[in-house]
């Protein structure tokens, strides 16, 4: 199985508009991290967790010829806005995407793209969807899926595990009955915002005393701000933890 993180960036992206900070201006590419994605290829299938804003260029810049499936952590603005752009891969392929997400995140995804789900336009250019609720663990094409229940401050989102991967993003509390489901990974993604305490994120060194007590073999932090450059801030950080970068590839 290979993961591509498709986009490795907080909510606004970096760099951040209006800002000049030496992270925002910095010549390193890897400080340039466009809205938080994963991208999973194995058997010739292509899922996606969540389809950000900046969908449609990581797509051009990752080549991505096919898509099977997107699966939602949740209905952010940055982490739902890209689906519209997924319709391309409908009009190749001709079967309607997979995409898997919470009852709560699939009424977002409704209100949010009422069109593409009531598809009363006449005039055509729509895409279509296949919702499935995740209620448990699912299989897609011979990957099991088991989701892993976060909090973002108050809001209910969820992480994954498919084989010895997990990618959870977007969370402040990973309660108990979720940690013992992130134990014996080859790869640990985490959310990683910067230095400072957020409300609705894990922080550098949060993510660090996690992965601490996780043990996975590598773990990689996503969901980074401008706060923390890339190369100062591996620098700091043991070796099998590091800031991912927008077109980081692993195979697991
Ligand atoms: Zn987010
Ligand atoms: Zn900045
Ligand atoms: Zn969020």
């Amino acid at each position: 199985m290979r993961l591509t993180f498709l986009g490795t960036g907080t909510s606004t992206g970096v760099p951040t508009l209006t800002c000049q900070c030496r992270v925002c201006t910095s010549s390193d590419v890897r400080d340039q991290r466009t809205r938080p994605s994963l991208m999973i290829e194995h058997d010739g299938r292509v899922v996606l967790i969540d389809t950000t804003p900046d969908f449609r260029q990581q797509a051009l810049r990752e080549r991505v010829s096919r898509l099977d499936a997107v699966i939602f952590t949740h209905g952010h603005a940055d982490h739902v806005l890209g689906l519209d752009d997924t319709r391309v891969f409908y009009f190749k392929q001709q079967v309607p995407l997979v995409v898997c997400a919470s009852e709560a995140t699939l009424v977002t995804l409704r209100q949010v793209f009422s069109y593409i789900f009531d598809q009363t336009y006449k005039f055509g250019g729509l895409g279509k969807l296949e919702p499935r609720r995740i209620d448990g663990p699912f299989d897609l094409w011979g990957v099991r899926f088991t989701p892993v229940p976060v909090l973002h401050g108050d809001l209910p989102v969820l992480g994954f595990r498919f084989g010895k991967a997990a990618y959870v993003t977007d969370f402040s509390t990973i309660p108990e009955s979720s940690l013992v489901l992130l134990e014996g990974l080859e790869v640990l993604v985490l959310d990683a915002l910067r230095h400072k305490p957020h409300p609705t994120h894990s922080n550098l060194e949060q993510s660090l005393a996690l992965v601490e007590r996780l043990k996975p073999r590598q773990a990689l932090f996503t969901h980074i701000a401008h706060d923390l450059g890339h190369e100062e801030t591996n620098a700091t950080l043991p070796a099998h933890v590091r800031l991912a970068y927008d077109g980081l590839s692993v195979e697991v």
